[in-house]
């Protein structure tokens, strides 16, 4: 009884050590090729848990957005079964410049002798190089779709200007109906393509937008599109032997969203037919972590305070959290331990004696903040406007409803309204960390320490995020041309929206 118990554990452990190979761990990979360059190229491989044929999903080598927006979606999926290639932006330059082409159109590109040029290549070649890449990734694919938006409404036959043979929108594009590859394989094109248009038509309420099937005939001598015979369909079909499809959305079709729905019904219908199997939704549980609490104080406008950082307060102040920047939207909370309840937030408390803000994701912790009241001879102080304002400085007062600089004196954050001025040692380091407008969005500004250059390669006038060291300061650009205070200032693009002055204190001054 025993025995035979024992036995059947050791039959089911082999069994676990045959199977287990078979069902590899579902992952995606994210490579990035020509790395800091303008073409920087991004391919996603998503492996799903069982193996199974490889699609290649190619958008974006012209400016089309149909193309690159719907491939966008596919990177972030998952798989059950098969395995996904995606290259949602073949052609970074010409989707940003919003021109079909920077140097040559790149699906003419797809021929012999520039699967070489992937290294060593000039900037002027990048079309070329990038194509290097996308040949390699066809090497390993079962099938590639080309994604694109076309002109018009291709129909097979002449109905106006618009729609006809000639145009491309709303089609779905094959070199040939049948290919039989090198080594004697049958691809019949056109079954797949009728299999996949009569689904998602099926699905289309407009019939101006119905798809058709676009036989290009590249291989023909009297074929309308020789061009094709440079495209990536073509050589992948002709080169690797793997069945290759443009799709074409109408650039006719005004609606993004509408474009994107239609790509995604034909690239889900092309999966269906390689037996791709997507999980949905999405599964991956990161650990959550925290980027930063929003935090007022004394009914102040809320300010960030990083993780694990330190927030200073002077003892009974008023501290109000109201908002948590995380890598995730919802279960969050934040409980001020020693006060309050479970969750901490939008309410406020009054601080008294040191304490930890522990934020939470569910059961999980996500960060902390610290709390801890300010020594009274550490205090730094904000100067009320008039009392310290440089001559010829604006007059704006403390007071809400202005533009706030918040910064850091050393681990110290503060809030610096418009218009005061912050005094600081010599050997203090002080960073501005942001600047939150009246209204709209702090990155929309630029704010510029005057005197102290952040980026010596490129004087961008951003000086947010450095630790600035009042000693390599440049005393000429000082509003004293002493080097005894300067100005900050926060411009949206030719308007100044707010300044702040910055006293350096002289060691006879310094308390
Ligand atoms: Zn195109």
């Amino acid at each position: 009884m025993h025995t035979t118990r024992r036995q059947l554990v050791h039959v089911f452990v082999l069994l676990t050590l045959i199977l287990t190979p078979w069902a590899v761990q579902a992952k995606s990979e994210h490579e990035i090729y020509f790395k800091g360059t303008d073409y920087e190229l991004h391919v996603f491989e998503i492996i799903g848990d069982y193996p199974g044929n490889t699609l290649l999903i190619i958008g974006g080598m012209h400016n089309e957005p149909g193309g690159y927006l719907s491939a966008d979606l596919y990177a972030d999926l998952s798989l059950r079964q098969g395995r996904l290639i995606v290259v949602p932006r073949a052609n970074f330059p010409a989707i940003v410049s919003n021109d079909r082409k920077i140097h040559s159109d790149m699906n003419r590109k797809f021929v012999n002798g520039n699967g070489k040029k992937h290294q060593n290549h000039k900037k002027e070649e990048y079309e070329e190089a990038v194509v290097a890449i996308l040949m390699e990734l066809m090497s390993r694919s079962d099938a590639l779709l080309n994604l694109h938006d076309g002109s018009g409404f291709f129909r097979p036959k002449y109905i106006d200007k618009w729609r006809n043979p000639l145009r491309w929108g709303q089609s779905i594009i094959s070199d040939t109906d049948v290919h039989i590859t090198a080594d004697g394989r049958t691809l019949n094109l056109k079954d797949r393509i009728d299999r996949v248009i009569a689904t998602v038509n099926l699905h289309i309420e407009e019939p101006e937008h119905y798809f058709f099937h676009n036989n290009t005939r590249t291989f023909d001598d009297d074929s309308p599109h020789k061009e094709q015979r440079g495209s990536a369909t073509y050589y992948a079909l002709t080169e690797y032997g793997i069945e290759s499809y443009g799709v074409e959305t109408s650039k006719s079709i005004k609606s993004l969203d509408l474009k994107v729905e239609y790509q995604s019904m034909i690239i889900n219908a092309f999966m269906n037919e390689y037996n791709i199997v997507p999980k949905n939704p999405k599964v991956s549980i990161q650990d959550p972590h925290l980027e930063y609490l929003l935090v007022s104080v004394n009914g102040s406008f809320p300010f960030g305070v990083p993780d694990k950082k330190t927030l200073y307060v002077n003892s009974g102040d008023r501290i109000r959290i109201e908002h948590i920047a995380a890598n995730y939207e919802r279960g969050l909370l934040a409980d001020i331990k020693g006060v309050g309840s479970l969750n901490d937030m939008n309410k406020e408390f009054v601080v008294r004696k040191p304490s930890t803000i522990l934020v939470k994701k569910d059961k999980f912790e996500a960060g902390k903040i610290f709390v801890d009241i300010r020594k009274p001879d550490k205090v730094l102080p904000v100067m009320a406007a008039g009392k310290n304002t440089p001559q010829g400085a604006s007059q704006a007062t403390a007071r809400e409803g202005v533009v706030q600089f918040l910064v850091l004196v050393n681990n110290d954050s503060r809030t610096i309204p418009d218009g005061n001025t912050l005094e600081i040692t010599p050997s203090d380091i002080l960073t501005i960390q942001e600047v939150i407008p009246v209204e709209g969005n702090p990155r929309d500004l630029r704010v510029n320490f005057v005197g102290f250059v952040g980026n010596k390669a490129y004087n961008d006038a951003e000086d947010r995020g450095y630790r600035i060291h009042p000693s390599k300061l440049w005393k000429r650009h000082s509003l004293d041309k002493k080097g005894g205070i300067y100005r900050v200032d926060a411009r949206l693009q030719d308007r100044s929206v707010g300044e702040i002055f910055v006293r350096i204190l002289q060691p006879t001054e310094a308390r």
